[in-house]
């Protein structure tokens, strides 16, 4: 790598700083000459403007030209000193304060100070407002003196018309330090130093500025407008560098062998159309179509299929492998909880029927067999199912994510379907690959939609199939927020249940814990990582604590206690109440889940397992207690357990969220709209950028400083375009070293991808 320098990212900062700065960046994180770098202020203060002495305000950052009239030096209490300048515009006066420590070094230090602040120089003096002792003062104030560092009027008005940068600072690092510091290391390293990973013909096609002339913009500038073209610099190339590790991704999978699997006539996919009580949907024709396509290749299909709730995307997984089936080969549907993998071995086999029967005397011609492979099953129940998909007489195996890690032997594995892709990140598929010799078809599902920018820049490497629609006939659900406080409403909600109840329906009360009466037990979170490491826990969990500064507020209702209370209902009297949680076994999940399906007992209280997949069509109602401390996502996937049937439903949501607050935000969006994509946008719109990203992947969170991906949709665009270009198939990395070390420093886990330049 010689066209490179030293690498920027192993420079530690103790060779280009003193020892105490490099120890007080360390605790902010940043350790190397690169990281401290790519510190960039959060914001600048506005330039073009003097401050005048007289109407000074508290907080803010000030430029005041004047005169220092007195400057005395006081030791303080705790051994050091405290150097005191006042200084005046002739009218008003303001205090400047430095403190230094104790013993020699802090004694000849305050005596720099009170020379260099001696009475009678005048200049520029920065800093920000604060009062102590009911006089306004500067601590620490950055000084510029007429005649040393200011020659004339011309430096006065530089120094004042330029944007002042302002970094996150801290007690031990102003913003002052931050800033020389970075001014020190912009004047020590040299340019080979500097990574460039946008090429240059790729920066003269889009106007960007060059690394270096861009890390001076950012960080000292003259004007607003370099500022801009800085920031834009950066955002592209943080895009840049995430499309290009994603181009790499997707040129090495062109490699990659799988068996094809093309569709034949006569066979189980053609006897299972056949048996379908309904028509597909327009959408299910297009995907399952792109689908079919796919396995016909002999590439590994890398297919992410994302649609709403109840959209319908079983009927499409199980088509595709049903395809691969008749192909000879095995597919295997993975889902997060053993929950959901039960669920789905229940509507696989009502779906297919006796064509699920093979070996038993019902079995049509073209059956094949289902098996379900869980980590609790009993022995006698595992061995059966280890050997039939070992022997290949199970076309179809349904199990939990773990499944992979178990090292299953499979007779051939032609098709693996994810369930819920949320909880399935890079690292799960790279362990697919890496499985098998020949590399498995791979169909990605999700019931999160994801907004076109975020897909792009975390499902990059994975095509993208959409079902916009719900299957015709689907009732209504109406969506109402309950404040908790409003007891006529609340009871309201438990009439509402009761009359449902009556009616035929079932209803979901999700709580936020399972026992227990402190206000942060986070029970439902908990939970569920106690009982099998899934089942509750949401990775973009309950938002706890948010509220915690705001208002004291009832602890959080649990399934137990809640359960209680609902059987001593006079309203519910006769009605059976089930519990549901993480902390049940197996077993008893499964009969809770089937009392409630049959009816026997219409009202499940449960924590949030029945968040995803769960599909009883008759539950008309779902409450949610404390509904302020779950997600925008979180919730749609809740409601969506409602309203699968053609009966009409109703979502009440249960709330402690002060108007205004963000929790009570998302609430009315989720009341107003029940368009998936519309409410992953104001997610988007109300969240933090890292949150939704590091969800999905942690290298993309802490890579994107300045990129919003809900904003900057243009430059992703670009970026992509430009990093298919330099990287895509056929290209090689190995011509761009400063981009390889970008794209590694973005995925220091995953080198796999690198090596094959
Ligand atoms: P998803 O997994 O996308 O949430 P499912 O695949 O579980 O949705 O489908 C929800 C319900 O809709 C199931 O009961 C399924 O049998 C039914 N369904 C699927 N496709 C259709 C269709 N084209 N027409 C009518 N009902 C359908
Ligand atoms: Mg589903």
């Amino acid at each position: 790598m010689s066209d490179v320098g030293p690498d920027p990212r192993e420079v530690e900062l103790s060779r280009r700083l003193g020892a105490a700065s490099a120890k007080a960046f360390a605790a902010l994180g940043i350790r190397t000459v690169d990281e401290l770098l790519r510190h960039y202020p959060r914001r600048y203060a506005e330039p073009g403007r003097l401050t005048q002495l007289e109407g000074l305000r508290i907080g803010e950052h000030v430029t005041v030209m004047a005169r220092i009239e007195t400057t005395t030096v006081r030791p303080t209490r705790t051994g050091g000193n405290i150097v005191t300048s006042v200084i005046t515009d002739g009218r008003r006066q303001l205090d400047l304060t430095f403190f230094t420590k104790g013993g020699g070094r802090g004694k000849s230090m305050a005596r720099w100070y009170e020379e260099r602040f001696r009475p009678g120089r005048s200049g520029l003096f920065q800093g920000t407002v604060q009062r102590y002792r009911n006089r306004l003062q500067l601590a620490h104030p950055e000084a510029k003196f007429f005649g040393e560092d200011l020659q004339d009027g011309i430096d006065v008005l530089v120094e004042t018309s330029r944007p002042f940068p302002l970094y996150p600072a801290t007690a031990k690092l102003s913003t002052w330090k931050i800033g020389k510091a970075i001014h020190t290391l912009l004047s020590s390293t040299s340019d080979d130093e500097l990574l460039e990973p946008i090429p240059e013909d790729v920066r003269e096609r889009h106007g960007l500025l060059g690394v270096r002339e861009a890390l001076s913009a950012i960080h000292e500038p003259y004007t607003m407008d370099e500022v801009k073209a800085a920031t834009h610099r950066f955002r592209f190339e943080e895009a840049f560098v995430l499309q290009a590790a994603l181009a790499r991704r997707r040129a090495i999978a062109q490699d990659w062998v799988a068996v094809a699997r093309p569709a034949r006539t006569g066979g189980l996919l053609e006897a299972f159309d056949a048996s379908l009580p309904f028509a597909l949907t327009a959408g299910q024709h297009v995907v399952g179509e792109e689908v079919r396509e796919d396995l016909a290749r002999p590439r590994p299909m890398q297919r992410l299929l994302q649609g709403e709730v109840g959209s319908g995307k079983t009927v499409v997984a199980l088509r595709a492998m049903a395809q691969v089936v008749d192909a000879g080969a095995q597919a295997v549907l993975l889902a997060p909880t053993e929950v959901l993998a039960a669920q789905h071995l229940r509507s696989i086999e009502a779906l297919l029927g006796p064509l699920a029967h093979a070996g038993q005397l019902d079995a049509p011609e073209h059956a094949t067999r289902v098996v379900l492979l869980t980590g609790s099953q009993g022995q006698a129940a595992r061995r059966e199912a280890l050997s039939a998909i070992a022997d290949g007489s199970a076309g179809i195996v349904v199990g939990t994510h773990a499944l992979l890690s178990e090292g299953v032997d499979f007779a051939d594995l032609g098709l693996v379907v994810v369930d819920e892709q949320h909880r399935f990140g890079v690292e799960q598929r790279d362990a697919l690959r890496s499985r098998a010799e020949r590399v498995p078809h791979l169909l990605v599902m999700t019931a999160t939609p994801i907004p076109r920018t975020v897909a792009m820049t975390v499902f990059g490497d994975l095509a993208i199939s959409t079902l916009a629609e719900l299957p015709a006939g689907r009732a209504d659900v109406v969506t109402h927020v309950v404040p908790a406080d409003n007891e006529a409403w609340v009871a309201r909600t438990w009439q509402r249940v009761a009359e449902e109840v009556r009616g035929g329906g079932r209803a979901y009360v999700v709580c936020a814990r399972i026992e227990g009466d402190t206000a942060d037990d986070d029970g439902g979170k908990r939970a569920g990582a106690d009982a099998d490491g899934a089942d509750g826990v949401d990775s973009d969990g309950p938002d706890l604590g948010e509220l915690a500064f705001e208002v004291p507020r009832p602890p959080l209702r649990a399934v137990l206690d809640v359960a209680e209370e609902l059987r001593a209902k006079p309203e519910l009297r006769g009605v059976e109440v089930e519990i549901l949680h993480g902390r049940m076994g197996p077993a008893e999940k499964d009969r809770a889940m089937a009392r409630f399906a049959s009816g026997e007992a219409p009202v499940l209280v449960s924590t949030t397992v029945v968040e995803v997949g769960v599909d009883v069509p008759q539950a008309t109602a779902m409450v949610v207690l404390d509904a302020d401390r779950f997600g925008i996502s979180q919730l749609h996937q809740l409601r969506g357990r409602i309203g699968r049937g053609d009966r009409p439903g109703v979502c009440l949501l249960v709330s402690h969220a002060p108007a205004e607050s963000t929790a009570a935000e998302r609430l009315e969006a989720l009341a107003a709209t029940r368009d998936g994509f519309e409410l992953a946008n104001t997610d988007l719109e109300l969240r933090r950028e890292g949150d939704v990203l590091g969800a999905a992947q942690s290298g993309a969170r802490s890579s994107l400083r300045l990129l919003r991906v809900t904003r900057d949709v243009e430059i992703l665009v670009n970026a992509r375009e430009e990093a298919d270009r330099v990287v895509g198939a056929g290209a090689a990395l190995a011509e761009f070293p400063a981009l390889r070390l970008a794209i590694e420093q973005i995925s220091p886990d995953r080198e796999e991808y690198l090596e094959r330049t």
